[in-house]
């Protein structure tokens, strides 16, 4: 490998596990528990549009491979909050699944399942019960594939008719929001929001058979899916009802919690007693909803490895977002401890403030293009 034809900062990592600094990271760090999350899986040219959200079976299969080379032990989430941190054993980590995509049961729970490895996937149950396309993924990809072009729209409504320059991402990403609140009232089945969805795409010059909204790409799981995900070995838990967390609005958070988890239980499902912050927004008041609630622990969009796993820091758990667009060199830097080491070196780790009180984040970068 030529380091000169490397990023700069994949090079520095790659200098660094040169010099053996990753091995030395995963042997001090060995006891300290690792939590991955991925999305979707990938049917389609989804990984162009957003390499964040979605991944192809070949990397996350390199990935679970390289984890089983290094020695990691997949552990169950449950186990691994219930295990005093004094307890734990060598290179344990929790691989995690958000939203419930119909890609990630097709394409990266069979890796998992082949090798026994339990997993956890976060469901948002309002998509769930939908059953139809996420309108604003599959609309934002649909302006992402036709963006070179200049459109004029007519027929949608006031928030989406007019000329827009799809090539510009600003306009694409006011368009995308005009489409998504003009589509909202005319979602009533799939097939309601498939022939809406094709229409728009014949509008801006795309052959609705490029939208391939037959393949389920932007569709989550069904119910018995999610049921044959569980038996796998995936545990079904909480990722709220409505993908949103309401800052400042325990009345509505728990509301909120309670829904997710009656969908959850309501098939049949062991009682969910695990949260993923939708979009990884979360505030000082999370802690003691989720304790009244009975959940046990909730994970962040933070980067980190687990260094404390008891309450109140199990309701803001570090979590690595891994994805298409995380170089392998960036993956081994976070499994092995590195990365969370230059982190705390530079202050930016996320910690508890003295009196337990989480600071207040603002959502992820990529939660943005995720399904609200
Ligand atoms: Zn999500």
């Amino acid at each position: 490998m030529s380091i000169a034809a490397l990023r700069p900062k994949i090079a520095v990592l790659y200098l660094a596990r040169c010099l053996g600094l990753f091995a030395l990271g995963r042997h001090l760090t060995a006891k300290r528990l690792r939590i991955l999350c991925y999305h979707g899986g990938c049917l389609g040219d989804e990984l162009g549009y957003n390499p964040k959200l979605f991944m192809s079976t070949e990397t996350f299969r390199k990935r679970i491979a390289w984890l089983q080379t290094k020695g990691y032990s997949p552990v169950r989430l449950d186990d691994a909050v219930r295990t005093p941190d004094a307890n734990r054993g060598r290179l344990e980590v929790v691989v995690t699944f958000d939203d419930g995509w119909y890609s990630t049961g097709r394409e990266l729970l069979p890796v998992l399942a082949g090798q026994q490895i339990p997993s956890t996937l976060y469901l948002c149950t309002r998509h769930f019960l939908e059953g139809w396309p996420v309108l604003n993924v599959a609309t934002r990809y649909l302006l992402w594939k036709a963006a070179r072009r200049r459109v004029k729209l007519e027929g949608f409504g006031a928030k989406v008719d007019g000329e827009h320059d799809l090539a510009i991402p600003a306009a694409r990403e006011s368009l995308a929001q005009g489409v998504v609140a003009a589509f909202a009232p005319l979602a009533t089945d799939r097939s309601a929001v498939c022939a809406a969805l094709e229409r728009l795409a014949t509008a801006v010059g795309l052959d609705p058979a490029e939208l391939d909204l037959a393949s389920r790409r932007f569709d989550y799981m069904t119910p018995e899916e999610v049921r044959s995900a569980a038996a796998s070995g995936c545990a079904i838990e909480l990722h709220g009802h409505d993908h949103y967390y309401p800052r400042g609005a325990p009345e509505r958070f728990r509301a909120d919690l309670s829904r997710c988890d009656e969908v959850i239980t309501g098939l049949g499902l062991p009682k969910p007693r695990h949260y993923c912050y939708p979009s990884g927004s979360f505030d000082e008041g999370a802690a003691v909803v989720l304790d009244e609630l009975g959940v046990a622990s909730a994970t962040t969009c933070l980067p980190g490895l687990v260094h404390d796993s008891s309450p109140p820091n199990s309701f803001y758990l570090s979590r690595f977002l891994d994805g298409e667009s995380i170089h392998q060199l960036e993956f081994e830097a976070e499994m092995s401890g590195f990365a969370d080491f230059l982190r705390r070196l530079k202050g930016r780790r996320f910690s508890l403030p003295v009196a337990a009180k989480p600071k207040t984040s603002a959502p992820t970068p990529a939660g943005d293009a995720f399904p609200k």
